[in-house]
C-alpha cells in the first residue's frame, strides 16, 4: 500500500517518533499495568512534567486527562459556571461549545462573527453576570484564529472572570500566559500527532475554587469525571477512572520530544510551512485564501476556496499520496482545510505545493 502524507485537520499525520514510542510501549508492557500502580503514576507524573515544561505552566495548573475535548467543554462549563457563560462564536466548533452551555441549563451569552472572520476586541462586550469567558483559539472549520495577544488583553480588562480557551487544533502554537489564562485544552490527534482517544485539560486553582464553591451549593459538576474528583486523584498521579495508560505514555514522550527541538523551533517551522502556503495560495489563479484579514489567518489550519470546486483536487491529490481536508459543512465541495502541524516537515509541505501547482484532477 502506497503510504499517504496526511494534511488533514485531525486525525492528522502521526508524528515522526510516534511508530517507536508504540513500539517502546509494547516492550514494556505499558497496556497490561494497573492504574493504580508505581509504574502508571510515573507515566503521569513525566506526561505532566514534560507538558508543564512544553507550555510553561505554573505551579497552581493541573494537567487532566478526559476521554476528549469535546468532554472538556461539557466539564469546564460544568465546573467553572453556576448561571452564565459567555462565547465568542465564529464556526462550528465554537458554536459546538456555545450550544453545550444551554444544553446544561446555563444562560449562554454571545458575540457572534460571520464565518470565516475573527473579532475585533476592542468591539467585544463581555456581559457582567458571565463567570467564564469562552474562546476559541483556532476555528478548525474557517481557519480563523483568534491572536494570542487579544486573549490575554480581555482577561486583563475582566480579571474577576475566568477564561478558558479551546486549543484543540493549535496546541502547542499558541504562547499562552497561564498566569492570565485559567483553562485551556486540546485532544491527541491534531498539532500532537497521535491517534485519536485522549483529552488534556489544563486548568488552575481558581477553577478548582470555584467548582467546589458549586458542588456546595447543589450544583452537578459531573460525576466520574468532576474537576475535584479530577484534580484530587491527580495529587498522586492516579485518575478516577481507569484511563487511557498507552495514550497518556506517548503523549509524555511526544511532548518529551518536542521539549528538546525546542518550542521556538516548532513555532518557527509552523510560521515558515504556513507562510510558504499561504504565499502559494495568494498567487495562484485556483486558490482563494478564505479568511481576508491576515492578522486572523491560523498557522495550523489554512482554508481557501478553489474556483472549480474542491472535490475532484482532493480527489486527484489523494491518488498522488496527499490527503487534505474539504471543506467543512457546507463548504464541503467548494473549500480545501490544509493542517500544518508539527509532524510535517518542511519538505512535505513545499511537496504538497508542488502538487498543487500543476492543474490536477481526478
Ligand atoms: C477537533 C476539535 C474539537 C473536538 O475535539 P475531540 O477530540 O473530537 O473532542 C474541539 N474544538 C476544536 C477547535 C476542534 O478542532
Amino acid at each position: 500500500m502506497q503510504r499517504q502524507l496526511y494534511f488533514t485537520p485531525g486525525p492528522a499525520q502521526l508524528y515522526p517518533t510516534f511508530e517507536e514510542h508504540l513500539k517502546t510501549a509494547l516492550h514494556e508492557q505499558v497496556g497490561s499495568i494497573s492504574h493504580r500502580s508505581k509504574k502508571f503514576k510515573a507515566i503521569y507524573q513525566h506526561t505532566a512534567e514534560q507538558l508543564k515544561e512544553l507550555f510553561s505552566l505554573p505551579n497552581d495548573v493541573a494537567v487532566l486527562f478526559t476521554g476528549s475535548a469535546t468532554e472538556i467543554w461539557e466539564r469546564v462549563l460544568q465546573n467553572c459556571v453556576a448561571e452564565e457563560s459567555f462565547h465568542l462564536v465564529n464556526g462550528a466548533f465554537s458554536k459546538r461549545f456555545y450550544e453545550f452551555a444551554t444544553e446544561l441549563g446555563k444562560r449562554a451569552a454571545k458575540q457572534e462573527a460571520a464565518f470565516g472572520e475573527g473579532f475585533d476586541v476592542h468591539a467585544v462586550t463581555i456581559p457582567a453576570m458571565a463567570e467564564l469567558v469562552c474562546l476559541t483559539h483556532n476555528e478548525t472549520s474557517s481557519g480563523v484564529s483568534m491572536p494570542v495577544a487579544d486573549m490575554h488583553r480581555l482577561k486583563q480588562q475582566h480579571p474577576d472572570k475566568l477564561f478558558v480557551v479551546d486549543m484543540v487544533s493549535s496546541a502547542p502554537y499558541p504562547a499562552l500566559d497561564f498566569s492570565l489564562i485559567d483553562s485551556a485544552f486540546f485532544s491527541v490527534q491534531k498539532a500532537f500527532g497521535m491517534p485519536a482517544g485522549l483529552g488534556v485539560w489544563l486548568v488552575n486553582e481558581k477553577c478548582l475554587k470555584k467548582s467546589e464553591m458549586l458542588k456546595q451549593q447543589g450544583f452537578v459538576i459531573g460525576t466520574h469525571h468532576s474537576l475535584p474528583s479530577l484534580w484530587s486523584k491527580y495529587q498522586s498521579y492516579e485518575t478516577p477512572a481507569t484511563p487511557n495508560v498507552l495514550f497518556i505514555y506517548l503523549l509524555g514522550k511526544i511532548a518529551g520530544d518536542m521539549n528538546r527541538k525546542g518550542l521556538s523551533v516548532i513555532r518557527r517551522e509552523t510560521d515558515e510551512k504556513a507562510k510558504g502556503l499561504y504565499e502559494f495560495l495568494q498567487e495562484s489563479q485556483r486558490y482563494e485564501i478564505f479568511v481576508k484579514k491576515p492578522a486572523h489567518r491560523s498557522a495550523t489550519v489554512i482554508v481557501a476556496n478553489v474556483a472549480d470546486g474542491s472535490t475532484d483536487l482532493i480527489q486527484g491529490l489523494s491518488t498522488a499520496g496527499f490527503v487534505i481536508g474539504s471543506g467543512y459543512g457546507s463548504y464541503k465541495e467548494k473549500h480545501i482545510r490544509i493542517a500544518n502541524f508539527p509532524a510535517v516537515n518542511i519538505d512535505e509541505v513545499q511537496q504538497l505545493i508542488e502538487k498543487m501547482r500543476s492543474p490536477i484532477t481526478a
